[in-house]
């Protein structure tokens, strides 16, 4: 259906767009492949589709975008045909938003499964990690001793039952808090975790939160650099916390996390304080899955 009102992409971009999904669909719960042999000529079955529509009264066209940024690879989603038609089909479910972020989690696997062997079922080890990477910006906390797992660091080689190695943060004191007189960064903990799907299958992630324990305990490091899916942030309003009793924040909006892919969100402990017996916690991170509970390792918060 060609026509000169349409923004078509140039066939170097669909070739592009393909090649940067991984000839797979975008569609994280379908990434069929789309392109295979057939007995004279390879076949293909997927299609470069426009987030935002190439031609007005299309789906999710934007008046405000340029014919340009609407040929342009950026406005490009690989998918297969079901899946192409499916999109267009229904634009209440699939929001320029979810189309965006389809894109940006498939470009983010292929790269990640770029030049790797195949992932057999045969030894699904270590299959699902969670872990405290440090804190968020905004924090009044500071993290103490070595410093903690980073996203782009994640090697842990440290004894896993020497204290030094967990991870350990401390809200900052009184005076430090209120440089210059004025007060800065949040008083509660707002810590950076990292969920990794190390599977061969999709995880669905639909709660998290913390449990309070006093026992130390063998940290979960994680030992390979990860792409990051996501960065979402949630808001855990605490209550009086008593030692083994999880809280938990139930996500609105549950969030897959697909294999090799990493989930990466800040968790607000908002009336950490208040909700403490005494100012001395160590806590495990938990999250809620369709694959059962997973726990973080254990995570050392002090306060003044
Ligand atoms: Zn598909």
């Amino acid at each position: 259906m060609a026509s000169k009102n349409r923004d078509e992409f140039s066939p170097d971009i669909k070739v592009r767009v393909a090649a940067a999904s991984g000839y797979r669909c975008s569609n994280p719960d379908c990434r069929a492949l789309t392109s295979g042999a057939g007995t004279e000529h390879p076949i293909n079955v997927g299609e470069a589709c426009h987030i935002r529509s190439a031609a007005p009264l299309g789906p999710r066209y934007d008046p405000t975008q340029s014919a340009s940024d609407r040929a342009s690879e950026a406005n490009a989603i690989w998918l297969c045909r079901t899946c192409a038609k499916r999109i267009d089909a229904d634009v209440v479910q699939h929001t320029v938003e979810r189309l965006v972020a389809w894109r940006a989690e498939a470009r983010a696997a292929s790269a990640c499964e770029l030049g790797r062997p195949r992932v057999t079922d045969a030894a699904p080890t270590n299959a699902v990690r969670l872990s405290v990477i440090g804190l968020a910006p905004g924090c009044a906390w500071r993290e103490l001793g070595p410093p903690p797992q980073r996203i782009f660091n994640l090697r842990f080689d440290g004894d896993p039952y020497d204290p030094a190695n967990v991870a350990r943060f401390h809200e900052m004191r009184p005076h430090e808090r209120h440089a210059g007189g004025r007060p800065r960064g949040s008083r509660h903990p707002i810590v950076d975790i990292t969920l990794v799907n190390d599977s061969p299958v999709s995880l669905l992630v639909t709660g998290v939160g913390l449990i309070p324990e006093k026992m130390w305990a063998r940290p979960k490091g994680l030992s390979n650099v990860y792409v990051v899916k996501t960065f979402a942030d949630y808001e855990l309003t605490l209550v009086k916390m008593v030692l083994g009793e999880r809280q938990v924040l139930k996500l609105p909006h549950p969030v897959h996390v697909s294999p090799g892919l990493a989930l990466r969100y800040t968790l607000h402990l908002n009336g950490y304080r208040e909700s403490l017996r005494g100012n001395e916690s160590i806590v495990r991170f938990c999250a809620l899955t369709d694959r059962g509970d997973l726990l973080s390792g254990p995570v050392y918060l002090g306060a003044y």
